[in-house]
């Protein structure tokens, strides 16, 4: 689907992504672990174009191939934006709008689609991730599982190429977390591309194709979920895992 070369990424002196190689594979699931501050966040935004990498090539299978080595344009950022659909860690839905229109707002108002048509898709969607009956509901009346369930929801409505998820359920209860992986898994299940940063392991386990672990803004290691979770090969994540387990 999109192969990375070269990616690296600064906030002034600090540099958070140095020279990532990356490959996503359509239909595919990468899960991205490492310990805090390794710059997972910043390289799921650098997919998303919510970051501009400051280096980089990203070629994409479709053809699109875009070169931040050079200064991108407008038009090509947005076109890279409009590939995926992101899950935030802290829902970030809108308080007063209700759970369908949170869902609705992005393909009615930046896509322009027809509204009919959004909201038969949204009640869908809305249903798929078990909500048919909250619908109408505000996020204030919505437990943290159930707002992060119409985020998906909502990411899902865009009808992207790629899914991002940025630790979906590391602000929930712990009871919570449970409905939000089972959604994933099943979105997994029916070959979306996703990209999932997590600290859950066992769901890593169960989801990922490939897992990446990172550290101090290089990749450390990758590979199918049983190599790098379960028989580590670098020091780094054998000590990361033993931490977190
Ligand atoms: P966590 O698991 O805690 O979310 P992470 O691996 O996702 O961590 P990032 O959020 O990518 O890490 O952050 C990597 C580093 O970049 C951190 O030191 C962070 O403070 C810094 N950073 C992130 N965004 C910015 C920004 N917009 N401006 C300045 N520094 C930033």
């Amino acid at each position: 689907f999109l192969t990375i070369n070269g990616l690296a990424k600064a906030f002034g002196d600090l540099e958070v992504l140095k020279d990532i190689d990356l490959e996503i594979e359509k239909g595919k699931v990468l899960s991205i672990m490492g310990p805090s501050g390794s710059g997972k966040t910043t390289l799921l935004r650098c997919l998303n174009a919510l970051e501009l990498p400051d280096n980089g090539v990203f070629s994409f299978e479709d053809g699109l191939t875009l070169n931040f080595d050079k200064k991108i344009s407008k038009q090509d950022a947005l076109r890279l934006r409009r590939k995926s659909g992101m899950v935030f860690q802290s829902y970030n839905l809108f308080p007063h709008k209700t759970a369908l229109e949170n869902v609705t707002e992005g393909p009615i108002i930046v896509q322009k689609r027809n509204k009919t048509e959004v909201r038969e898709l949204a009640e869908s969607l809305l249903e798929k991730v078990g909500l048919k009956d909250k619908i109408n509901l505000y996020p204030h009346q919505l437990s943290g599982g159930q707002q992060q369930r119409v985020g998906i929801a909502r990411a899902l409505a865009i009808e992207p190429e790629l899914m991002l998820f940025d630790e979906p359920t590391s602000a929930l209860d712990p009871e919570l977390i449970g409905e939000v992986l089972t959604v994933i898994k099943d979105l997994a299940r029916e070959n979306w591309t996703m990209v999932i940063v997590t600290h859950e392991v066992q769901f890593a386990e169960q989801v990922s194709d490939k897992v990446l672990f990172m550290d101090n803004g290089y990749i450390v290691e990758q590979g199918p979920p049983e190599e790098v979770l379960k028989d580590p090969k670098e020091k780094r994540t054998q000590q990361f895992l033993q931490r977190i387990l």
